[in-house]
């Protein structure tokens, strides 16, 4: 074969690849995700389903996310609360830097309900994606991961998912739960934020090894008021977080009595907000009032 049949038979089997993979990824909200833009790609992925189940773990999603008013739901403990993620700051205002997909399963595929590593991983044609994992399992915790290599890795354009979120989302699971589990989730998954409870916690943003860290990071640098008490907190009985009770603690939907404008505390935003301009080159609303720290370079560092 000549050397332009060949280069030309390999530009077409690259193309026709990416074309199915691209056919595996759909508009959650038809019209609303914007290509060529720097955005955050949320992918979603209903797994170890029947096609029946497989719709109605879909249909959960917007509640999940609250974008439109039509699927804000709350719950309440001490007074009712708005729980999807996008009816909290600072997510709220920087709801235009995401795009929503969701892959869509035309057979059964029970094995993949394991919820391992994801196999779509390697075929997500966007950049900056993180992967949402929906598993029918009936005893998994929700967890998650940022890869902090790949985001803070200066050839990072040429990776693609930058964290992943597994979550049970068997036919039982209710939105309220499954939204207050997705807003910690992503406090990981895009914040980089450790747990704050003492059991599973937690280092550098959010965790400081000391007090005298906590008011370097925190109080010096003017991110938390002068007069807010840090509290102990994370795994190491020495460890310090700026607030008590925010949604880095986790606790489980029905132990929380978390405000939710206290959701993300303010160390906890600037993580999240930071992380948003680094992957898309801009800020809005709620994160705006973090530009005066510089969103370029971390504030502080371990
Ligand atoms: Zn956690």
């Amino acid at each position: 074969m000549k050397k332009n049949t060949i280069y030309f038979l390999i530009v077409l089997m690259t193309v026709s690849f990416v074309v199915q993979a691209k056919g595996l990824f759909q508009e959650l909200i038809p019209g609303q995700n914007q290509r060529g833009n720097q955005r955050i790609n949320l992918i979603f992925d209903c797994r170890g389903m029947t096609v029946a189940e497989n719709a109605v773990c879909l249909k959960k999603i917007p509640w999940i996310l609250s974008l439109d008013t039509d699927h804000v739901f709350f719950y309440s403990k001490s007074g009712l609360k708005k729980a999807g993620l996008f009816q909290i700051e600072p997510f709220k205002s920087n709801a235009d830097h995401f795009n929503f997909w969701f892959v869509q399963r035309t057979q059964d595929n029970p094995a993949e309900g394991r919820c391992g590593s994801d196999p779509l991983a390697e075929h997500v044609p966007f950049s900056n994606a993180i992967l949402v994992s929906l598993c029918n399992m009936n005893s998994m915790p929700s967890h998650a991961t940022l890869l902090l290599n790949v985001l803070h890795n200066k050839n990072r354009k040429n990776a693609k998912v930058i964290g992943e979120i597994f979550m049970t989302a068997r036919n039982g699971a209710v939105p309220p739960v499954m939204a207050y589990n997705f807003d910690h989730e992503m406090g990981h998954a895009l914040g980089g934020l450790s747990d704050e409870d003492k059991k599973q916690g937690g280092f550098f943003p959010n965790c400081a090894p000391s007090m005298e860290a906590a008011n370097r990071w925190w109080k010096k640098t003017g991110l938390v008021p002068q007069n807010v008490q840090f509290v102990q907190g994370c795994k190491d009985n020495a460890s310090v977080i700026a607030y008590d009770n925010t949604i880095m603690k986790g606790g489980g939907f029905n132990t929380s009595d978390v405000a939710v404008e206290d959701y993300y505390s303010p160390v906890h935003k600037y993580w999240i907000c930071k992380n948003i301009f680094d992957l898309t080159g801009a800020v809005q609303g709620a994160c705006r009032h973090f530009e005066k720290f510089g969103l370029d370079r971390p504030l502080y560092s371990p």
